[in-house]
């Protein structure tokens, strides 16, 4: 953990302020790009942080371990090989849930580590940010549910952007930690986006790939992703479609999928993840080349586009894929009116709507009625 994180994250049980104990500190080469940050007061020259000055050498200091001691609450928070985890422990069925969620993803999200090097532009966040027209991200940014953190370190490489990525598994962290290490701007922080550990109105920015669809609680997810966006600040996720615009057969394949996962989702994560390296190629042939043909027809075009698995790079790259839509445990799907009505649940105003294989919404968290200011253009509303 970056010692500079520490001023964003509140007790995730009561929101109040957080106190560093019994630190345990490594020093850290970060790129030589590297922004000057508040002193911590953990360097050599805590005389600093009295000042509250900027300092270099804190840029260099990772906290290993340590406790986060909440300063209103009984809340205490380990950090563990540099990740703070603010998760609160719970015992009901959603948090049974929750877990087993975190287990299926933390599994596929500790075998990309080989590939920290290799980061895909553009990748998730670039799309959407395309097919929404949205502008660089500028600010404190909040990447909710980062999973293996391919997002997280793209997006911390602008200068005008600290990320903190919020991801609920071991195995995602452990990844998106490792990739963002050389990174001033950019955190990993263990937390459930149902129960996140900032203050109201803390980020000028937010998106989420991905993820909400697989929160046990969609809703609760999105009213707290609303919660900590400051007044005027973006909103992008995208979410599963239910299929309900496209033809009947989809829905075929949909149900037939869905009947699979009913046995799927309960194989301990090794064995479905093996599963789905046997089960690549001939998705690969089944989807990924009639797309490439398709594609060059254009007669089939729009066939093609509408066809799943068209991104795969080769006849194995599809397991993370596979893997995801047969292991989570929760799978919710959205039409396009249901996608808008839950950013709109939580009290944003959708701007945008694409479709790709899913609905992609852009919204703006906006306080009163006139700080719409220069957000563009409304296609919806
Ligand atoms: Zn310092
Ligand atoms: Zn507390």
């Amino acid at each position: 953990m970056k010692p500079h994180l520490l001023e964003y994250l509140r007790c995730p049980e009561c929101l109040a302020e957080l106190r560093l104990e019994a630190p345990t500190i490594e020093t850290v080469e970060r790129d030589s790009a590297s922004r000057p940050v508040s002193c911590s007061g953990l360097c050599s020259f805590p005389a600093l942080v009295q000042h509250e000055r900027d300092c270099a050498a804190c840029t260099q200091i990772e906290v290993m371990t340590g406790t986060l001691a909440c300063t209103a609450c009984s809340g205490q928070y380990s950090i563990d090989q540099g990740i703070p985890k603010l998760v609160v422990p719970g015992s009901s069925s959603e948090d049974a849930v929750t877990a087993r969620t975190a287990r299926s993803f933390g599994y596929l999200w500790s075998r990309v580590e080989p590939l920290v090097d290799v980061v895909p532009r553009p990748y998730h966040f670039e799309k959407m940010a395309s097919a929404l027209s949205l502008s660089a991200l500028r600010g404190l940014v909040l990447d909710a549910g980062c999973g293996d953190g391919i997002d997280l370190v793209n997006q911390a490489r602008s200068p005008d952007a600290e990320v903190i990525g919020v991801e609920l598994s071991d195995g995602g962290c452990q990844t998106s930690f490792s990739r963002v290490a050389r990174l001033v701007g950019a955190h990993v922080v263990q937390a459930n986006l149902c129960r996140l550990p900032f203050g109201d109105a803390t980020f000028n920015a937010i998106y989420s790939y991905g993820v909400l669809h697989h929160v046990p609680t969609p809703a609760r997810a999105a009213a707290e992703t609303a919660r900590v966006g400051k007044n005027g600040a973006r909103v992008a996720v995208y979410v599963y479609e239910d299929f309900s615009e496209r033809f009947t057969g989809w829905r075929w394949l949909l149900r037939g999928v869905n009947s699979i996962r009913g046995l799927t989702t309960k194989l301990p994560p090794r064995l479905l993840f093996r599963s789905c390296c046997v089960a690549s190629p001939a998705v690969y042939l089944l989807f990924t080349i009639p797309f490439l043909v398709f594609s060059r027809i254009p007669m089939l075009r729009t066939l093609a586009g509408s066809l799943p698995f068209r991104q795969a790079r080769g006849p194995f790259s599809l397991v993370g894929d596979l893997y995801d839509r047969f292991s989570a445990p929760v799978e919710y799907r959205y039409s396009r009116a249901g996608a808008i009505a839950l950013l709109r649940q939580a009290r944003l105003t959708v701007t945008s709507v694409a479709y790709e294989r899913g609905w992609m919404v852009g919204a703006v968290r906006k306080d009163t009625a006139g700080s719409l200011n220069e957000m563009g253009r409304m296609s919806v509303d």
